[in-house]
């Protein structure tokens, strides 16, 4: 039997960040993953870090590579009409800018982190099961890498599990309340070895759907096209893939795409999603666990570090003076941020994506054209875009 103060359903970014923030604050945690290490450090996914994110992992001594290696983006160009048109981060915001690097960086980082200091991750972890989350004893139990039996006895759980996880179905039926939207699009997203065409994000709106190009590092490229949501991958052999890229990004400054190997081909469904509250009993759900954004405006790995962020806080100070009240409110103060961020990754995501590209152009496309003119025209829209794009203050 393992005894701890916080045992940790998950070692995605918001399971590793919550349990390297309790480290620095003296609170111990165990952490339980179902993957391997090897999985978890490859597992391609986010890569935007908002300005926040930035301060945070640095400020927790996690930023070393990130400062090396990440690359700082001052803006993203919004493309319609076969025109691009910039959107200035600094400028809009005070100085403010987004570093490209890359979710499974964070995770390395993190993980080396946690082990350096001898924290507890099981990788490789079967049948995980929590209970007693009514009481003040929450269980959690596994089966280790070999085989045995584990039992980790602590004083809470928090599920950073993600979307498919176990710990949010721990929520009672009557308790629990889901809020969902799922979009008649997905992303079909390739990862290239091919040298940047353009330093920023290119975010497209094609009369044939969304298109997007961005540079991960000096050499690798992830680029998008707005798909079915059943799009078979085997109609899609990467010379269509770059045929394609080439439309939706075509037009007078269209940027010189260099095909290059493809690394890795997948759809990603879109979807908003947020479960509330956002805990129950001794149980704290962080991360995708509690919600998730389409990706359009690159804010998943964001919110569950904010998630995370305030629990780590929460219960810090729960530790030290022995009062509730932040943890009490822990779903309270996280669901404002949340459901700002579901607004403006769904505004992204609608003034972006074609509704139904096999249909003429309607009322909502040319409604789409002005709002991209708008954003792209009017300082206080543009504004509006770049301060959240670059990362809504964090709770104070
Ligand atoms: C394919 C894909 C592409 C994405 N692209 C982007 C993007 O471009 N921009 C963006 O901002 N966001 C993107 N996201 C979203 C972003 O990656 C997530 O918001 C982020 O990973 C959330 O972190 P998390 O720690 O909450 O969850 P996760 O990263 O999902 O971590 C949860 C962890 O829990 C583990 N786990 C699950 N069940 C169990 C269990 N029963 N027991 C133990 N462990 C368990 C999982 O293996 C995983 O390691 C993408 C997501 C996907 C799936």
């Amino acid at each position: 039997m393992i005894r701890t103060q916080v045992a940790i359903v998950g070692a995605g970014p918001a399971g590793l960040v919550l349990s390297h923030l309790l480290h620095l604050d003296g609170i111990e945690s165990v952490v339980v993953e179902s993957r391997s290490r090897a999985y978890v450090e490859e597992r391609v996914r986010a890569g935007v870090l908002e300005s926040g994110t930035v301060d945070l992992l640095r400020e927790a001594g996690v930023g070393e590579r990130l400062s090396s290696e990440g690359l700082v983006h001052h803006g993203i160009a919004l493309r319609f009409n076969g025109r691009s048109k910039r959107i200035d981060f600094p400028e809009l915001t005070d100085g403010k800018s987004v570093v490209v690097y890359g979710q499974q960086e964070v995770v390395k980082d993190l993980i080396e982190a946690r082990l350096h200091a001898r924290g507890a991750i099981f990788f490789e972890a079967q049948d995980v099961a929590v209970s007693g989350i009514d009481g003040d004893r929450p269980t959690v139990t596994f089966r280790d890498v070999e085989g045995r039996h584990e039992e980790i006895v602590c004083d809470f759980v928090a599920g950073c599990d993600g979307f498919h996880g176990i710990c949010r179905s721990l929520i009672p039926a009557h308790v629990l309340r889901t809020f969902e939207r799922v979009y008649p699009f997905s992303w079909l997203g390739i990862l290239a070895r091919t040298a940047p065409v353009s330093h920023e994000l290119i975010y497209a709106n094609h009369e044939r759907g969304f298109g997007l190009y961005s540079a991960r590092s000096e050499t690798i490229s992830r680029l998008y096209i707005q798909c079915r949501p059943d799009e078979d991958l085997a109609e899609w052999p990467d010379e269509r893939v770059w045929d394609e890229l080439r439309i939706r990004l075509e037009g007078e400054d269209a940027p010189d795409l260099v095909p290059g190997p493809v690394l890795q081909k997948g759809i990603t469904p879109m979807r908003s999603f947020v479960a509330e509250p956002m805990q129950y009993g001794r149980l704290f759900l962080a991360g995708d666990s509690a919600h998730i954004v389409p990706p359009t405006g690159a804010k998943g790995m964001n919110l569950a570090i904010a998630d995370v962020r305030v629990l780590a806080r929460a219960l810090t100070r729960y530790y030290a003076t022995g009062s509730s009240e932040s943890i009490d409110r822990y779903s309270q103060t996280c669901l404002r941020r949340v459901w700002k961020t579901e607004r403006f990754s769904w505004w992204m995501t609608s003034m972006l994506h074609r509704y139904d590209p096999s249909s003429d152009v309607d009322f909502d496309d040319r409604l789409q054209m002005a709002e991209l003119d708008y954003v792209t025209s009017s300082r206080a829209a543009a504004r509006t875009l770049a301060e959240n794009y670059v990362g809504l203050p964090l709770e104070a």
